[in-house]
């Protein structure tokens, strides 16, 4: 479905990112990958599928290298059709206790870095009359959980700006929409769950075990897999009347 096309995904050495640009290589997406870490297994794992792909190592913190991240996927491939606004980190801590330096790094990458691709990417996508960008949001989006003041804040801004950018482009072939995840059992996630376990002297199992019990109605995580599979479908022609939503896959936790 996507063959020909180029896919930048933020923050996809690892985790969530690297799921879904699989799910993007798998329908014949070309990639630019980034992100910290070894990004030599992803790189690898992404061509092993067909398909082209580069790397580039842009801090999503800092606007220049943003620029650098663009300017390299448009020399690379000519443009970016699909766009998925992924990195992202975590901190929890109460707000009179929360390092104004993370909130700082919070905001950064989590919501402000969308705000540069997305505008640095949309001409070419007008230009062309078709484009996808995918901002990978979470429950934390549309409801707040205690000790997750910066967090809540960059997701709930980006569902905004998600919104903002879709109204924008909404007489275009180019859509925007968020994907808002539950628990998904990634290294942001499990640092979280390893704290419990250190902070209430309980074995990892079982904080796990709380953790979704917590929130998570399904008592199960959310799997990159099935976050993939949403994506390709919001890239598909089925969801081109889908036009900024904030899309829950979260077993339930904001039914609730
Ligand atoms: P992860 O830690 O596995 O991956 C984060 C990715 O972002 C990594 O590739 C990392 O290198 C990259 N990254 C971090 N800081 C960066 C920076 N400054 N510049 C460039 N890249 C940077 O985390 P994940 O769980 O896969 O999270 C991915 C996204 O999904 C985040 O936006 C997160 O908020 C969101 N999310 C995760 C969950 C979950 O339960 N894991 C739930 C809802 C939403």
């Amino acid at each position: 479905m996507l063959q020909g096309k180029t896919a930048l995904v933020t923050g996809s050495t690892s985790g969530i990112g690297l799921g879904i640009a699989k799910a993007l290589a798998q329908q014949g997406a070309n990639l630019v990958l980034n992100g910290f870490g070894d990004a030599a297994g992803p790189l690898a794992e992404i061509r092993a599928l067909g398909v082209k792909a580069e790397y580039h190592d842009a801090d999503m913190s800092k606007p220049a290298q943003i620029e650098d991240l663009m300017a390299f996927a448009a020399a690379s491939f000519g443009r970016v059709d699909v766009l998925v606004n992924n990195a992202g980190i975590q901190h929890v801590a109460k707000v009179e206790d929360f390092p104004a330096d993370k909130w700082d790094a919070i905001i950064a990458i989590n919501l402000t870095s969308a705000f540069h691709t997305t505008r640095l990417a949309i001409p070419a996508m007008r230009e062309a009359n078709w484009g996808r960008v995918i901002n990978i949001a979470s429950t934390h989006g549309l409801v707040a959980s205690a000790q997750k003041s910066a967090y809540v804040a960059a997701k709930h801004g980006i569902v905004g700006l998600t919104k903002a950018v879709a109204l924008e482009t909404a007489t275009t072939g180019v859509t925007c929409n968020a994907i808002c995840p539950g628990w998904v059992l990634t290294p942001l996630v499990q640092k979280q769950i390893d704290d419990r376990a250190a902070r209430e002297g309980i074995p990892v199992a079982q904080a796990k075990k709380d953790l979704l019990g917590e929130k998570q109605p399904s008592l199960q995580f959310t799997t990159v897999d099935q976050l993939g599979g949403l994506a390709v479908f919001l890239c598909s022609p089925a969801a081109e009347q889908v036009r900024g939503v904030a899309w829950q896959m979260d077993g339930g936790w904001t039914a609730q």
